[in-house]
């Protein structure tokens, strides 16, 4: 497992690689080819394929249960080479290396002892998706139809490092900002100037003035840009935002405060508009997902691990699983933490014991 492990982390893998993402899936797929496993692919123009890797057969009111994951990460070209693949302790380090090349390799070990030993109770599906780190636009649709028809998805995201898993995720919306005003020389004709920047700053308070923690509700702004030289009025200035929110009902209401703030200018002649780049629906949580969760504590107990679910405020693909009405279970991937940073790590004593609960949580569904 730390073999192959070493190897998808050494390949780059950003979401707008296709190249970098079909090679991490080539390699997986010669994974399953060699543990005599059935895959197809749902070819992308723009994004990495989609693969899936089957054992036993499902369709025809044999609905199977989905192992699911995504190969893509949030890091650039190179970056595989500038810090690859390696151990120090009990930790492995590298890009991509929790979130979420491990939860993969897992996924593929328990598809491939399942092919070998045989006794799942309903066929299996391994999905592996392609640009999840992008609020998934070119997977949603796969995701979505295989959930539809799926007993159960279990998705191999990192486990918290606490060791629980996540039963709750919040939703997320990315939005862009754009504000226009009108550039002048600051100094010799600074009254015909609007200061799309001076407009922006304002709109920046009031966005941030949404996020109300005890709800739920945050709001970032996290890219700015602007401006054309420091002697001229800003006739432009841009802005990327992150909106997340819990319940599903709060969404709309969110995003019509947001519009308002977007419509009304403080600075005079300024004028803006938005649109949503990307977005991610809440996991949440059903009857049918708590008794998943239930066989999964009921299989680590089996083993000696006590895991609990945990509701977390980053978005996954989970959310719409869930949305499309499978019993859905997130985080179960091997443990590790810091994901999307230089410092992220995974525990690799924990590869084993994570691939053994779902296993054993197979079995139970
Ligand atoms: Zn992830």
């Amino acid at each position: 497992m730390i073999t192959l492990l070493g190897e998808l982390v050494n390949m780059d893998s950003g979401s707008y690689d296709k190249a970098g993402v079909d090679r991490v899936g080539a390699r997986l797929s010669q994974f399953f080819v060699e543990h005599d496993i059935v895959i197809r692919t749902e070819r992308h123009a723009k994004f990495g394929d989609a693969i899936f890797a089957e054992v036993g057969t499902s369709g025809g009111g044999n609905r199977p249960i989905v192992l699911m994951g995504h190969r893509d990460t949030v890091f650039p070209k190179g970056e595989a080479g500038l810090r690859p693949f390696r151990i120090e302790g009990a930790r492995a380090y590298g890009p991509g290396v929790a979130d979420m090349k491990a939860g993969l390799v897992m996924n593929a070990y328990v598809l491939a002892a399942f092919r070998r030993f045989g006794g799942a109770p309903a066929p299996l599906l391994g999905l592996i998706t392609s640009d999840e780190e992008i609020a998934s636009p070119s997977s949603r649709p796969v995701i979505e139809r295989t959930a539809k028809s799926a007993l159960a998805v279990l998705n191999s995201e990192p486990g918290r490092p606490s060791g629980n898993v996540i039963t709750g995720r919040k939703g997320g919306i990315f939005l862009a900002l754009e504000v226009r005003g009108k550039a002048a020389h600051s100094g010799g004709s600074f009254k015909e100037g609007i200061s799309a920047i001076g407009e922006i700053a304002h709109k920046i308070v009031a966005l941030h003035r949404l996020t109300d923690l005890e709800a739920g509700v945050t709001v970032n702004v996290g890219l700015l840009k602007g401006g054309q030289s420091v002697n001229t009025t800003a006739p432009l200035a841009e802005a990327e935002v992150d909106l997340r929110y819990v319940r599903p009902q709060q969404r709309d209401d969110l995003l019509e405060k947001v519009a308002r703030i977007v419509e009304v200018s403080t600075v005079a002649g300024a004028t803006a508009s938005f649109g949503i780049k990307g977005e991610f629906v809440p996991l949440i949580e059903t009857e049918a997902s708590r008794s998943v969760m239930a066989a999964y504590a009921a299989a680590s107990g089996e083993l000696g691990y006590a895991v609990g679910g945990e509701f977390s405020g980053g978005c996954a693909d989970s959310g719409f699983t869930a949305l499309s009405g499978a019993p859905t279970l997130c985080g179960i991937g091997p443990i590790g933490g810091r994901a999307h940073t230089a410092d992220e790590y995974v525990e690799l004593d924990s590869l084993v014991p994570r691939a053994k609960a779902l296993a054993l949580t197979i079995l139970r569904l």
